[in-house]
């Protein structure tokens, strides 16, 4: 579903591109279009789960981190402190998935 308004908002946005040497003027209207376009396709590819990305730092004797497919923020899921398995980051709402990590 998200995949599918994904793809037509890059459609749109292709057009618009097109557009914009076309249209008489400075573009400045098409341009916030193509930018609020831009906008939504961020929002919804965060809506698309990935996978957590794993890294293991050599001085953590060989625990994986969890960290986020989007933006390798530390998601703090091992140690003492740890946090549960959110299904967003908190740090930038990239959808989260765990299936692989459980
Ligand atoms: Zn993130």
């Amino acid at each position: 579903m998200n995949e599918q308004a994904t793809k037509l908002i890059k459609n749109m946005l292709t057009v618009l591109d097109n557009c914009v040497d076309i249209i008489p003027g400075d573009g400045d209207g098409v341009q916030d279009d193509i930018q609020a376009l831009n906008l939504a396709i961020t929002a919804l590819e965060k809506q698309i789960p990935k996978k957590i990305y794993h890294k293991t730092w050599a001085d953590i004797d060989g625990v994986p981190y969890d960290l986020c497919p989007n933006c390798e923020n530390n998601l703090c899921t091992t140690g003492l402190l740890a946090n549960r398995k959110g299904k967003y980051c908190s740090d930038c709402g990239q959808k989260l998935d765990w299936e692989e990590s459980e």
